[in-house]
């Protein structure tokens, strides 16, 4: 349970700004964010985007524009070495701060016995604040999955490809799915790893069709690897999935010439981008109008207090 003055859920560029601002008030605010990096739709959607309707900013890509943001709110991160309440704590990698929680979303909204509010995480985390800042967005940011029974909690099928360190397949087979920009990228960068401990033994590239909807210089650097035999790609629908005490040892593709083959595999890895879920957020009693959080314009609360 950690005590903080506010809790700001999603770490776009609105919460992110939100915990400048609170930090300029001085109230200490903790952010979570079911994405594993901070940025919102910035960082998950369009990185390498240009942006030209920031003041004070002629251009920069959502990447940039995020780490901005940080900067700007650095003053009032704590880095997770400097807070030993929440150093080795359960946050996903990629957090250096111990007030930003990241690959967790907010499940439960309730008010603690003492009036406060009592956050808590679908890992279990809790907070316990004044105020809670809903910096949502559209939602939270959730990978799309293949529609198939048994992957849900599967212990090899995995979303995201962490920044640093060993890698769980390292060594292995490992089934990239999707065909865009985002299971592109991560063809090409898990088969150029150097480091031994991230790299795959092989790298299956499965994707509905034979043609790609990538970034043109991308897409000629994946066709060049799989004309090297360096990727293998398998085009097809799959339409089941074999698993066994949790994991997956294979698909059923059904091939474009209606054949069903099997594909065996060690580790999937869905890269199929995000969609946005108001999830939790719609069970949290708050007044909603056409799916936005109906707030008081004048002051910004919704029809709970001390919820922003
Ligand atoms: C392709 C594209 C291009 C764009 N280009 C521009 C542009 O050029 N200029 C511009 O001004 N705007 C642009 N936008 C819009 C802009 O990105 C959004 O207006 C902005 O990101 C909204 O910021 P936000 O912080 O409110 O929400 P978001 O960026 O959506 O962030 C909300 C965060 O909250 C998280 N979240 C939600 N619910 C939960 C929960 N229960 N638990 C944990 N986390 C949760 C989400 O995962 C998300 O990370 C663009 C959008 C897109 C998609």
């Amino acid at each position: 349970m950690t005590d903080t003055d506010a809790v700001v859920i999603g770490a776009g560029p609105v919460g992110l700004f939100q915990v400048f601002q609170l930090g300029l008030l001085g109230l200490r605010a903790h952010v979570i964010d079911v994405l594993p990096e901070p940025g919102g739709q910035c960082a998950a959607l369009y990185p390498d985007k240009p942006i030209y309707d920031i003041p004070g900013v002629p251009r920069c890509t959502g990447r940039e524009l995020t780490r901005l943001l940080l900067t700007q709110a650095q003053p009032f991160l704590q880095t997770v070495d400097s807070a030993s309440s929440n150093a080795g704590g359960p946050d996903a990698p990629g957090s250096p701060y111990a007030n930003v929680h990241l690959g967790q979303q907010v499940s439960e909204l309730a008010r603690a016995e003492d009036g406060r509010w009592l956050i808590t995480s679908d890992r279990g985390q809790q907070w316990r604040a004044r105020a809670v800042f809903v910096a949502a967005g559209a939602g939270a940011f959730v990978p799309r999955s293949l529609n198939l029974p048994g992957l849900q909690d599967a212990s090899n099928v995995h979303f995201h490809v962490p920044e640093a360190g060993a890698l769980p397949w390292s060594g292995q087979h490992v089934v990239v799915a999707g065909g865009g920009d985002e299971a592109l990228s991560t063809v090409r960068s898990l088969t150029e790893d150097t480091n031994p401990a991230r790299r795959p033994a092989r790298v299956t590239l499965l994707h509905r069709r034979d043609v790609f909807q990538a970034e043109p210089e991308l897409d000629a650097a994946v066709r060049a690897l799989i004309a090297q035999g360096r990727v293998a790609l398998c085009v097809g629908m799959p339409t089941d999935a074999h698993a066994t005490e949790g994991v997956v040892q294979a698909l059923t593709i059904l091939t474009p010439e209606e054949a069903e083959v099997p594909l065996t595999l060690d580790h999937l890895l869905i890269r199929q981008g995000m969609s946005p879920k108001l999830g939790p957020l719609t069970a949290w009693g708050m007044a909603l109008e056409r799916k936005q959080v109906a707030v008081n314009t004048a002051t910004f609360e919704t029809d709970r207090k001390s919820v922003v």
